[in-house]
């Protein structure tokens, strides 16, 4: 079997007196394997391998010079020098693709990152002590119409222990809070975004603000979601797309962009989309992220969003938003909306990567109207912790909202005390008492193999052989041989984030230990597309491996069906939703001990705190080569000498709940809280 590659196309004690009705600002494939020629320089390919394959030469064609080379443990893995380079929290615009830049010889960057370990919570730095928000007065029980800007005094000094207690509440608040009043009563909730499923997606947060809402609407919440109107949106996903609101002029630079807004249902869900007319063609440019004014678009989004709600009379319990694209909506609502009769609305932040936190310049108070420079550039509010003029949306999201959220206890933990917070350390540390954790959940309305129309036999935990047929399929999908042995899959960003020097590893690993390879994924930066197409050209005729370098949510579908295991060996991961996918259809994750992934999969061999039937993964701690191999070798062991232990683990990873029943009352609570305290 000869495979051609296609063409490149290219808190029980509520703290009141801590969290107030206002923010912290008073203190604040088809692959149709098709047609390409091969190129005259192609190597002859081995074909079956069952022997290590050495894909050197081709690496050494790429011209990959000043990498420094290693070998795997093993010595199986005779790939690629790698260059080892320590990555740099890449804060300079929150340019999505600006994640790899820094990777001149290989695209592959790799921080020499070991397991995380917490700091005490009494160590305060230096920069805390300069990021002191301002003073804290006693909550009002009583919802004042303004605020007052926030005081630049700072505040008397906490003792740790008070601080270790508000800690403790915060997170106690997101899982535990009750309400005074009538529980729970019905909200009105909007979220705020820049990425929604199915229609505009680039990662987890598009799969978040789709569950999270469904969830929130099947509690009897009102849910509304307003995101920019995307030229390469999905449209056939929107329901009944109609202008609702034709002129609404929003305030940008000394003038108004004139803007059209939509409404249409999105499976289900009310969906209000900004469409700007200007020049600068904010959101027609055939992608959502990557442009150099990211900055400015985004900021004139969230602008808009609630120039949108105070011409529509629209006055939410909640505003949700998310990430550094969003960040500036609760300081516009706190600094202007407020005092021009929105006074209702509370807002919850929550931060999906802090790698990318829109770093930017003064320009951006001028173009939005918050004008005051030497306001906003305080270490209080907007003023970026370490580069000086330089202001930072997140930050500025941190500190102005009524509470943060990340999205697992353990990264918001790594975050405020694991060196994982890209500079904001301080600053959480600072707003430590509305700072918690939700594992986010996923919609098992679109990921559930019983029910699941991409893949061709559905099944669930009662009829785990359903997957075998699934697993047929993917082969014959992919012109994968049919053989014994097991899948072990990747899907994800190819960002240096997800570990690609480690996943690059398991994929020799796997051909070099009876085992098959199918990899689905995609970056912004050529040069690491370019790296795995290489990859994908030298490994083309093997009967094992298949690299799909795409966006494919179809093949994506199959593939967790059809795969044994799906490998997560990220740097950081702030939750993972691949390996939560992955337990669903029986996949069985094997991941590093990181962030979401620490919180979501249990070792089978090593996590002696949890029963045997709660074990669904294999874990392994320390980023490096011994690391994966370990993990992959237990797990492929297990998969060939003990299947009715490998059933075993699938049944329990298919009964793990990760739907959002657990991560929706944990934000209903958050916004009780923020709504009654
Ligand atoms: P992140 O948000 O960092 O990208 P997550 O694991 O939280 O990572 O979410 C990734 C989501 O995007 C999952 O639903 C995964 O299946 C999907 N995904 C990532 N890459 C691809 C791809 N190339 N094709 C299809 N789906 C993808």
């Amino acid at each position: 079997m000869t495979k051609k590659i296609p063409e490149k196309n290219n808190a029980t004690t509520t703290p009141v007196k801590r969290v107030r009705k206002q923010p912290d600002v008073s203190a604040a494939k088809k692959s149709a394997k098709s047609t390409v020629k091969e190129s005259a320089t192609k190597k002859p390919t081995a074909k079956k391998t069952s022997k290590p394959i050495d894909v050197s030469p081709v690496i050494q064609d790429k011209a990959t010079a000043s990498v420094t080379s290693r070998k795997s443990a093993d010595q199986t893995d005779t790939g690629p020098a790698k260059g080892i380079v320590t990555a740099p929290a890449d804060r300079s615009t929150g340019s999505e693709n600006k994640a790899a830049t820094t990777t001149p010889s290989t695209p592959i960057e790799k921080t020499q990152t070991s397991a995380v370990q917490s700091v005490p919570e009494t160590s305060k730095s230096h920069e805390q002590q300069a990021d002191q928000p301002s003073a804290l007065s006693p909550s009002p029980v009583k919802q004042p119409d303004t605020i007052s800007p926030p005081p630049v005094s700072e505040p008397a000094e906490e003792q740790p222990e008070q601080q270790q207690q508000t800690e403790a509440d915060a997170q106690h608040a997101v899982e535990h809070y009750t309400p005074p009043g009538p529980q729970h009563s019905a909200k009105f909730i909007i979220q705020i975004t820049p990425e929604l499923a199915p229609l505009a997606k680039v990662g987890g947060l598009a799969d978040v603000v789709n569950g999270l809402s469904r969830e929130l609407a099947i509690r009897g919440n009102d849910v509304e979601i307003i995101l920019p109107k995307y030229d390469n949106m999905r449209y056939d996903q929107i329901w009944g797309l109609c202008v609702t609101y034709e002129d609404l002029w929003v305030p940008w630079y000394d003038g108004h962009v004139h803007c059209t807004v939509w409404f249409g249902f999105v499976h289900g869900r009310k969906c209000f989309f900004i469409e700007p007319h200007s020049a600068d063609n904010f959101f027609n440019r055939g992608s959502i992220y990557g442009f150099d004014d990211d900055v400015l678009r985004f900021a004139f989004f969230s602008r808009a969003a609630l120039e949108f709600m105070l011409k529509a009379d629209k006055h939410p319990d909640i505003i949700h938003c998310h990430d550094w694209q969003t960040a500036l909506v609760p300081v516009f609502l706190y600094e202007i909306y407020q005092h021009i009769g929105m006074t209702k609305p509370r807002v919850c932040f929550t931060i999906h990567n802090f790698k990318h936190q829109g770093i930017t310049g003064d320009f951006i108070l001028n173009a939005t109207g918050l004008q005051r420079s030497d306001y906003y550039f305080h270490h209080d509010r907007l003023l970026d912790n370490h580069i000086p003029h330089a202001l930072n949306l997140m930050k500025g999201g941190v500190v102005y909202s009524n509470f943060i959220t990340t999205v697992s206890p353990r990264y918001a933990v790594e975050t405020k005390d694991g060196g994982q917070g890209f500079g904001l350390e301080p600053t959480l540390h600072h707003h430590h008492y509305k700072y918690g954790g939700v594992v986010n959940g996923i919609d098992y309305d679109t990921w559930n193999p019983e029910i699941d129309t991409h893949i061709p036999v559905q099944y669930n935990v009662d009829t785990i052989d359903g997957k075998y047929a699934n697993k047929h399929a993917l082969r014959q999908h992919l012109l994968l041989a049919e053989n014994e042995k097991p899948i072990i899959a990747f899907i994800g960003r190819l960002d240096p984030q997800k570990g690609l020097d480690l996943v690059r590893h398991a994929l020799f690993y796997a051909l070099n230990n009876r085992a098959q390879f199918v990899l689905l994924g995609s970056s912004p930066d050529p040069d690491i597309n370019n790296y795995f197409w290489e990859l994908k050209r030298h490994l083309n005729d093997s009967p094992d491996c298949h690299i799909e370098i795409g966006f494919d949510e179809e093949l994506a579908h199959l593939i967790y069906a059809g795969s044994d295991m799906m490998i997560v060996p990220s740097q950081f991961e702030p939750c993972g939703l691949t390996q939560l996918i992955a337990m669903k259809y029986g996949t069985i994750p094997v991941v590093r001990s990181v962030g979401g992934l620490a919180d979501t999969v249990f070792d089978k061999d090593h996590a002696h705190d949890k029963p045997l039937n709660e074990r669904n993964g294999y874990v392994f701690n320390d980023y490096d080569i011994p690391g994966i191999e370990s993990a992959l070798s237990r797990a492929i062991s297990c998969y060939y000498q003990y299947p009715g232990h490998f059933r075993d683990l699938i049944a329990n990873a298919m009964r793990s709940d990760y739907s959002w029943r657990l991560p929706g009352q944990h934000y209903l609570n958050i916004y009780d809280y923020i709504a009654y305290n």
